[in-house]
């Protein structure tokens, strides 16, 4: 059995970042995924258009993950609005702060395929690829892992990063809320007429909800949220028809639409872990929330948590202390919840409410969004959340190369 200070299960971009934040730190990491390395290599397009933060950026930064995006592959995000079906009124946030840009758009292959590179020959990292972890069993000194490959390792520490629908968490014993909104999403690119001055799009009209997110040209990233058997539907359709059919969706605001790539489509499910932590152990990324896309905040939160624990376990580690020992995997689970759960929640009631079309939601909704245009505190604390530029999660300055 071959031992480690650290056992991460998934390479996903939590994963990833975790490891990558790990580095120069002297640990000896373990990465488990499931996929064949080539795959994480080069990743395929996902359909995802991933909405960052400021703090996202300056992590990204951080971790050398920023600097290997393509410039011309990052869409900033100048504005955003949220409309209710054909009512004029419209919420708009922008950042008045001085600073141009609400966030960035960055496609998740992308993302996933720096994060790849950021942890390529990093020493002490071993990452273990066509291999899923098969098995469990912790106590309170180390983890064991059993992996399908029959492979056994053990670590003080293991984090799941395997997802939203982790097995890891299922093996550790932690249950999870699961809030299933019975619809999918189906997301593509689009090429279209009119220009869209990035400015990003979430428009609840009657019976869909759709939304935009400006790329660099004439050329959106398209969000529709609708019942199950419309989105088979959708995907069914030849290139031309669903090109008709989205310019329809979306009542010709941006001319003539026509389908750039390949479509996918994602059941919507909302999941939030019962706890983050237990004996030798800590979920980060999807495994411990996750989000509704509605607010774009998944990947944010699972940067933050990758950042957050990493933190506590470097600084643990220089120091001479257990890297596994349950204050400190308290204090990483009491600071995770701090930051998560009040928008987890806040986004589900957002996203019951939007795509609920009887008479009382409707009227309900088109109420708040107009409060909500006069209230400036309620603008400016949604603009806050995006712009806000905070990186203090990270190991300090030395403790991680290149950071
Ligand atoms: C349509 C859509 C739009 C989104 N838009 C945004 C947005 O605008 N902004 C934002 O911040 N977030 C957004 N998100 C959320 C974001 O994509 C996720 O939060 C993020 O990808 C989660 O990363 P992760 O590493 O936690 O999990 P994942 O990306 O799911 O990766 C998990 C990894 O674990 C591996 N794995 C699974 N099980 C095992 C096992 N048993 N053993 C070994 N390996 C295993 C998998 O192969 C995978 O590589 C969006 C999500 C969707 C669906």
């Amino acid at each position: 059995m071959k031992r480690y200070d650290i056992i991460i299960v998934g390479a996903g971009p939590a994963g990833l970042g975790f490891a990558r934040a790990l580095a120069g730190s002297g640990l000896s990491v373990a990465l488990v995924e499931q996929q064949d390395r080539g795959k994480l290599a080069d990743p395929a397009f996902d359909g995802r258009e991933i909405a960052l933060t400021h703090t996202s950026r300056l992590l990204m930064e951080r971790l050398d993950l920023w600097q290997r995006i393509p410039a011309g592959e990052i869409s900033p995000l100048r504005d955003a609005r949220v409309m209710n079906g054909p009512s004029p009124f419209a919420l708009t946030f922008a950042d008045s702060s001085g600073g141009d840009e609400l966030g960035w758009l960055v496609p998740n292959q992308l993302i996933r395929r720096a994060a790849w590179q950021a942890v390529q020959g990093q020493d002490g990292l071993d990452i273990i690829d066509n291999a899923a972890l098969a098995a469990l069993q912790v106590d309170d000194d180390a983890a064991t892992a059993t992996l399908a490959t029959g492979e056994r390792l053990s670590a003080r520490l293991l984090v799941a990063a395997d997802s939203r629908f982790s097995a890891t968490r299922r093996m550790l014993g932690i249950g999870a809320q699961l809030r299933d909104f019975g619809k999918t999403m189906l997301v593509c690119r689009m090429r279209h007429e009119l220009p869209h001055h990035h400015a990003a799009w979430e428009w609840f009209g009657y019976g869909k909800t759709v939304a935009l997110l400006p790329l660099h040209g004439e050329r959106a990233g398209a969000v529709l949220t609708l019942p199950p058997r419309r989105i088979e539907a959708l995907l069914a359709m030849d290139e031309a028809g669903f090109g008709r059919a989205i310019t329809e969706l979306f009542e010709g605001r941006l001319g003539e639409m026509a389908l750039d790539g390949s479509r996918h489509a994602y059941p919507l499910v909302a999941v939030y872990a019962d706890r983050f932590a237990g004996r030798r152990s800590a979920l980060i990324g999807d495994a411990a929330v996750g989000m509704h896309p509605v607010t774009a905040h998944g990947f944010n939160f699972g940067l933050r948590s990758a950042a957050r624990l990493s933190k506590a376990v470097v600084e643990a580690a220089a120091a001479g202390r257990d890297i596994g020992s349950p204050p400190l995997l308290a204090g990483y689970e009491r600071s995770h919840r701090r930051a998560t759960r009040p928008l987890y929640e806040a986004t589900n009631a957002i996203a019951a409410l939007y795509t609920d079309d009887r008479l009382p939601a409707r009227v309900l909704r088109n109420g708040a969004l107009r409060a909500a245009r006069f209230v400036a505190p309620f603008r400016k604390a949604i603009v806050a959340q995006l712009t806000q530029r905070d990186a203090a999660w990270l190991p300090r300055a030395g403790q991680t190369r290149g950071a």
